[in-house]
């Protein structure tokens, strides 16, 4: 990938900044006409660490930040418990607007989306990327059918020379709350530590 650390400071927050309009401005998928806000990402942009989720829900498509919701809250929580201050990273969606219902965003959202998430991955250049869940797991990777979550999570990726971790998807341990051995909970527990130990490698 160009490396547009090698880029003036202050061309690549221009181009943050047509990035940021074009994601406001935008009404090529079906989308658009429902959402309250673009939910466009949260944090520090010169961080090394990215980490991004499927889409917006109700509360973050009200706020117009990710992960705000109760989803959101255990990542957040998540991240604290591993010393990871949510400030210090950079959070996104594939998709920037709330699917009715929450549902799965459709291919032809994620398509109309992705020139908005290959920006944003082009001008933070992360050195890691944590996929939460499937969607931006096999949207990134590529993955087919028989790649569940469960089998890939805690793996490393080789992703256009970035190190790609897919994770369990907060909403998922919402649902599965147990903290036993080989508990969703606790693999992500491993996992976190994990990206954690890595990242304060590459900082
Ligand atoms: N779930 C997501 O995938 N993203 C959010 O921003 C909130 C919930
Ligand atoms: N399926 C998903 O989509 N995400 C998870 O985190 C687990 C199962």
């Amino acid at each position: 990938m160009t490396s547009e650390r090698d880029i003036p400071l202050d061309r690549r927050d221009e181009a943050w900044g047509r990035l940021v309009l074009a994601a406001q401005k935008c009404e090529k998928c079906p989308l658009a006409p429902g959402r309250k806000n673009v939910v466009f990402g949260d944090g520090d942009r010169s961080t090394r660490l990215l980490f991004i989720g499927e889409a917006p829900g109700a509360e973050e498509d009200e706020q117009g930040i990710p992960f705000v919701g109760k989803a959101g809250q255990l990542l957040t929580r998540i991240l604290e418990a591993a010393g990871i201050d949510r400030k210090g990273i950079y959070i996104t969606n594939v998709v920037k607007c709330r699917p009715p219902g929450n549902r799965v965003p459709s291919i032809e959202e994620m398509h109309a989306c992705e020139d908005i998430l290959k920006g944003q991955v082009a001008l933070i250049n992360p050195s890691i990327i944590v996929c939460l869940g499937a969607t931006p797991t096999k949207w990134i990777l590529k993955t087919g059918p028989g790649e569940s979550i469960s089998k890939i999570r805690g793996k490393w990726f080789d992703w256009k020379g970035i190190r790609v971790m897919p994770m369990f998807h907060p909403s998922f341990l919402l649902r599965n709350q147990s903290k036993k051995k080989g508990s969703p909970r606790e693999l992500t527990w491993i996992d976190i530590q994990e990206v954690r130990d890595r990242w304060l490698e590459c900082r």
